[in-house]
């Protein structure tokens, strides 16, 4: 008899996504006229830039032919791609590393879940809360979480709340944990760490020998210009924390699939016995066991983000998308709602008003304005009493939402 991985068995009841998706339906079932605009998605919408499109033809017509063909490449990536980073992402910003603490992966998601892997089931875990569900999920499935209780908390995580009340920067915790999981700037509240704030983490890593996994998805959307985009631009963080980046957000590549992430070599954890062993090397090691790389069409089109031509696209990408998050914002402020984000990242974080709760405020917008939302509590205890919206959609359709939200309250 096969036994099911029974940790999993514990997600089966608690996936946001599946709930919305069955609200929208039930509404679209009652409102079949009604025109539903959809602020909910975290997936980009504008087209791949074309110096990306181009780049990628041109690797499949490589694929095509004997002398150009590619099988399976690098484990950890080609080096085109490789230097590309190194070069654009780090170096100019002062940051220096070597090819073989880059591993170029599949996607963001696949390797913050992975990375538990390599690190013991009981290490206790921290997380800011509200947060990306993947970081909690993938440790549940692996019962590093413990059991979840009447407040939707897993007994082994700790919860760093951001909330209102302390602008969504979290608070250096009183206690030693393990691992902890930063994304900035984040999902879903929008927040940005400034460098004296991300300092703070760095500092208690070293200080309680805490590993740190500091998620960068969004670092293409930062516009003030004094807030880090890499955590290793922190003097002392090569020692403590890896880093995970994405071209999902970055150029629109959510559905090609390619992202990176960086292990320096000085990164350690403890056996036991309290040996000290490199995160690089094992990783390198769980990778060549579960993993063959990511597709050397997809790592062409991310190597083209690098370009000229491709920069300028990307950026006019992400302008849109900030414009989109900006006129929301703007319009949103204007009915007294407190909104926060959309500066640095894509993100709304809307505060329901009325001290209603997130899926009350999710009803409401969705029956009142036809305009999906996420609802705040989807992503952990602290989103209580929020909405998401994202600024990921076509000009039109924000506009049209905002109107029509702002005409309801
Ligand atoms: C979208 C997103 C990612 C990107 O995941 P991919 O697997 O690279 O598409 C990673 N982290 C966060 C917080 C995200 O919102």
């Amino acid at each position: 008899m096969a036994l099911v991985n029974e940790h999993l068995l514990r997600l089966l009841d608690n996936y946001l996504f599946t709930d919305i998706t069955r609200k929208v339906n039930s509404f679209k079932v009652t409102h079949p006229k009604a025109e539903v605009i959809h602020l909910g998605i975290g997936d980009v919408t504008r087209p791949i830039p074309a110096a990306c499109r181009e780049a990628m033809c041109k690797a499949v017509n490589d694929l095509g032919k004997a002398e150009t063909f590619h099988g399976y490449g690098p484990e950890q990536g080609y080096d085109f791609l490789i230097e590309a980073i190194l070069k654009h992402d780090y170096a100019s910003r002062g940051v220096s590393l070597s090819a073989s603490e880059i591993f170029i992966s599949d996607g963001a998601k696949t390797d913050t879940g992975n990375l538990g892997d390599i690190l013991r089931h009981d290490n206790s875990i921290g997380v800011t809360d509200p947060i990306y569900p993947a970081y909690i999920d993938s440790n549940v499935s692996s019962g590093r979480a413990g059991y979840i209780d009447e407040w939707g908390k897993w007994s082994n995580v700790v919860y760093i709340p951001c909330r209102m009340e302390n602008n969504f920067i979290p608070p250096i915790p009183e206690q030693r944990i393990d691992i902890i999981y930063l994304c900035f700037p984040n999902n879903p509240t929008g927040a940005v760490l400034t460098k004296n704030e991300l300092k703070n983490w760095v500092n208690y890593a070293i200080k309680n020998d805490a590993l740190i996994i500091f998620d960068a998805a969004y670092e293409a959307y930062i516009r003030q210009p004094d807030i880090p985009h890499s955590i290793y631009e922190i003097k002392g963080a090569k020692k403590v924390a890896i880093e995970i980046r994405s071209f999902s957000k970055t150029a629109g590549f959510t559905g090609v699939r390619c992202g990176y992430t960086v292990i320096p070599k000085e990164v350690t954890a403890a056996t036991l016995n309290g040996e000290r062993i490199s995160l690089n090397k094992l990783w390198l090691r769980r990778q060549t066991t579960k993993f063959n790389g990511a597709s050397y069409i997809s790592q062409r089109g991310a190597e083209a983000v690098y370009t000229p031509q491709g920069q300028e696209e990307v950026k006019t990408m992400i302008d849109y998308y900030m414009e989109n998050a900006r006129l929301m914002k703007k319009a949103l402020g204007g009915t007294g709602l407190k909104v926060f984000g959309g500066e640095n990242a894509p993100y709304l974080w809307v505060k329901a008003p009325d001290g209603m709760s997130s899926w009350k405020f999710f009803d409401k917008l969705l029956y009142d304005a036809q305009v999906v939302s996420t609802p705040g509590i989807g992503f952990g205890p602290s989103g209580e009493g929020y909405v998401r919206l994202t600024a990921f959609n076509d000009r039109r359709q924000c506009e049209e939402g905002i109107k029509r939200i702002c005409h309801y309250l």
